[in-house]
């Protein structure tokens, strides 16, 4: 958001869907308030989020109208008490006030399985339905008078019933028709036929099949939100006369100096200043071996102080940290929606309208035009309606992308979206960024070549003033080599970076550059032939020159080696396992250099000596051949990543998370072949439980016209399809 926008952005926590086509009712709902846009409800993750205009409507209308359509505003701070969320509890409302922070700690309702069904209104329900039913059964056998079997039956119906009839009635009053409404209307046609063993046995039954979903479903979500809420609520910081005390992150400013024990967990992002740890960061990386720390390396909250005693300056505040930019990139992930469930949106919305058509139809036409009885084709109506519910079908989507997009994050690869998550197991090709991507992103200076007039310390002081005004790991590697011999460093007056290319900087009146070999070209710098061979001679040991001049003539050359990534010739090659046709490295680099290190990662395409557009052509071109990734560190590459059709970022994570769709937090590039198999595994499940709802449905449908199907056994088979749908989607966390 920016500041001129009058726009206002809210996202909440929603108590109270038990279908996904609740989250369509409480958009239908909000939308007609004025000055509402961009709304985005989530069943899967019970979120809401959406622009409003603070002029035309309040956050509490917003929230008013949310409990009129009989939700609840699950605000999540943690002095909430453990709520009885999920069920139809309409009644409980937790209304608190919402903050605008990234992070909102979410304090999840983590009942027991035991204490679920004691304490959540929904199965309460249940277990009083089915008590009524048992009775009812039991007095109808034993031949007591009906109107006690029916008192029973009635009971249970009520009982079970009114939640949900509350629950269709909103709808009805948004002109809308859900599973609720279409069950209420189902109940009642079989108390109207003198079948209230039925009546009484579709809502017990109907009750249970939510009430199990909402418990698998909130066993997972809690599984997912226990996995972002990593962080400790408070920590040890040294404050006046060097005394510690702990208090709450939140209280806590940058440059403040935190002690960590061993065992601790890091509250908040720094830089150790002194002492040295292994630190576990497998909660935000996913990688399993701990990192060594010492003085001057960066530590992340959310991570795990292994073995020795560091005391860390603190570098961001509890709302900026990096986990808290994860946990607010996985929420909103989730709540965004992958292509198929567009269309499996499009498709439910059209579906129930015209199922219900037919069942007026079918009530009235075989009666009025051939005689048929009315009861008969009045019940199989009935039975019509119940399978009117897409429920199966709208969940399939939303269920496997959550969970999916769970299993991700524990393996340190944040999905910004469901598009990213449907997209990577299509690839047919990818294209490879070299500095920083293929190689560690961490060259150093091997040797400063003078030419005579300026000595090479002079060169490199040159080198480095220019290059502090920029973030390519050449320029890092430049300065931190400088700093280490102790050169004192000026900053130009003024300077201006060719991407791909070098970097020029003013000092008092004369101009200065740093590059390779097209910068000169551009600038017309003449380089003669000893120079010239003396840079292919560096460029054929696998370094990367750095030339150094003024703009009289060479001054210097600074020659930089960078090691590739450990993993990355592992991640190729599971890559090609993978049955990916093309995997091409593009590099501004020589190809000198380029070629090295294509051998031995062992990649048979590289393209060498491209500027950042020349990438991106490269992209194109490849887009010809289907569907196309760029892995790059956000370093010269945005415009190829941007042109991809999807981008993986490794590396520094502040750019990455705003350029690439998908992000390696641990820079880990076998991930890449993770992410790839389960994007595939993503696609499937979701064709299968898209496939397999419509399927069941289709038969129902069928068998139910045609009087072979009751209502009780068209409500299993829709609720045990939700849960089947529920459960297939859920295997995709589970599995590794
Ligand atoms: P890649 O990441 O594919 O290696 P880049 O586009 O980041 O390619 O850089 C290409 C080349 O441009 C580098 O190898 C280097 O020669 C030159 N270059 C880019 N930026 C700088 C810089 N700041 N200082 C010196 N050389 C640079
Ligand atoms: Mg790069």
């Amino acid at each position: 958001m920016t500041a001129t926008s009058p726009l206002k952005t809210l996202q909440t926590k929603i108590g109270g869907m038990d279908c996904g086509s609740c989250a369509k009712t409480v958009e239908a709902g909000l939308q007609k308030l004025p000055g509402i846009t961009d709304i985005n409800v989530v069943f899967a993750t019970e979120s809401l989020r959406l622009n409003y205009d603070p002029q035309q409507v309040s956050e509490k209308a917003i929230f008013d109208r949310i409990k009129t359509l009989g939700y609840t505003i699950e605000q999540t701070t943690a002095a909430i008490p453990p709520s009885e969320d999920s069920g139809c509890s309409h009644e409980h409302e937790h209304h608190h006030h919402h903050q605008h922070s990234t992070v909102e700690k979410t304090q999840k309702t983590n009942l027991t399985n035991w204490e679920f069904w004691i304490r959540n209104r929904r199965a309460q329900a249940v277990i009083l339905a089915g008590l009524g039913l048992v009775l009812g059964l039991l007095t109808q056998h034993l031949a007591l008078p009906i109107w006690l079997s029916r008192g029973f039956y009635g009971i249970g119906i009520i009982v079970a019933g009114f939640a949900i009839a509350r629950a269709g009635l909103m709808e009805l009053r948004l002109w809308r028709a859900d599973m609720n409404l279409l069950m209420t209307i189902s109940v009642i046609g079989a108390v109207i036929l003198g079948d209230w063993f039925e009546g009484a046995l579709v809502v017990f039954l109907f009750s249970l099949g939510t009430t199990l979903q909402t418990f698998t479903f909130s066993r997972t979500r809690n599984a997912i939100a226990s996995l972002m809420d990593i962080t400790p609520a408070t920590a040890t910081v040294k404050r006046d006369n060097n005394q510690e005390v702990t208090v709450r992150v939140e209280e806590i400013q940058v440059g403040e100096i935190l002690t960590i024990r061993p065992g601790q967990k890091v509250a908040l992002d720094g830089i150790v200043v002194s002492g040295n740890s292994a630190i576990d960061q497998s909660p935000i990386t996913g990688e399993s071996i701990p990192e060594d720390k010492q003085k001057g390396d960066r530590v992340f909250a959310g991570t795990l102080n292994q073995t020795g005693f560091l005391e860390v300056q603190v570098t961001h505040t509890a709302n900026d940290t990096t986990v808290a930019k994860i946990v607010h990139l996985v929420e909103s992930a989730q709540s965004s929606r992958a292509p198929t469930q567009q269309w499996v949106d499009k498709f439910a919305e059209i579906y129930t309208p015209i199922v219900i058509v037919s069942a007026i139809a079918l009530t009235l036409i075989p009666p009025l035009i051939f005689a048929q009885p009315l009861d008969v084709w009045f019940y199989r109506s009935l039975v019509m309606l119940v399978i009117a519910c897409p429920c199966a079908l709208v969940i399939s989507t939303p269920v496997s992308i959550v969970s999916a997009i769970g299993a991700a994050t524990s393996q340190g690869i944040l999905f910004k979206g469901g598009n990213g998550l449907e997209t990577a197991g299509k690839l047919q090709s990818i294209a490879f960024d070299k500095t920083g991507t293929l190689t560690q992103g961490k060259p150093t200076v091997k040797k400063v070549y003078d030419l005579g007039e300026l000595s090479a310390n002079a060169v490199l002081l040159i080198g480095a003033c220019l290059e502090r005004r920029s973030e390519h790991p050449l320029a890092k590697a430049i300065v931190a080599q400088a700093e280490a011999e102790g050169i004192e460093l000026e900053t130009p007056e003024s300077f201006t970076a060719y991407p791909g290319k070098g970097i020029s900087g003013k000092f008092g009146n004369n101009l200065y550059f740093a590059g390779n070999r097209r910068l000169f070209a551009d600038q017309n710098i003449a380089l003669s032939a000893s120079i010239l061979s003396l840079l292919d001679d560096i460029e054929k040991l696998g370094q990367t020159p750095v030339l150094v001049s003024s703009n009289r003539g060479l001054l210097g050359i600074i020659a930089l080696a960078d090691g590739l990534r450990l993993e990355a010739g592992e991640a190729v090659h599971s890559l090609k396992q993978m049955g990916l046709k093309r995997l091409v490295m593009l590099t501004g680099d020589r190809t000198f250099v380029a070629a090295q290190i294509a051998e031995q990662l062992n990649l048979s395409e590289y393209k060498a000596e491209l500027l950042p557009e020349d990438k991106l052509q490269e992209i194109q071109a490849l887009r010809k051949f289907g569907t196309v990734g760029m892995v790059g560190d956000g370093i010269n590459d945005a415009p190829a990543l941007a042109a991809a059709d999807i981008s993986f970022a490794v590396g520094g994570i502040d750019i990455a998370l705003e350029t690439a769709d998908v992000v390696l937090v641990g820079s880990d590039l076998r991930k890449l072949a993770y992410a790839v198999d389960l994007s595939r595994r993503t696609v499937s499940v979701i064709q299968q439980n898209v496939i397999f709802s419509i399927v069941t449905k289709a038969l129902f449908l069928l068998l139910g016209t045609f009087g072979f199907v009751g209502l009780a056994v068209a409500v299993l088979a829709d609720t045990g399809t939700s849960l089947i749908v529920t459960a297939n989607g859920m295997r995709l966390f589970r599995s590794k």
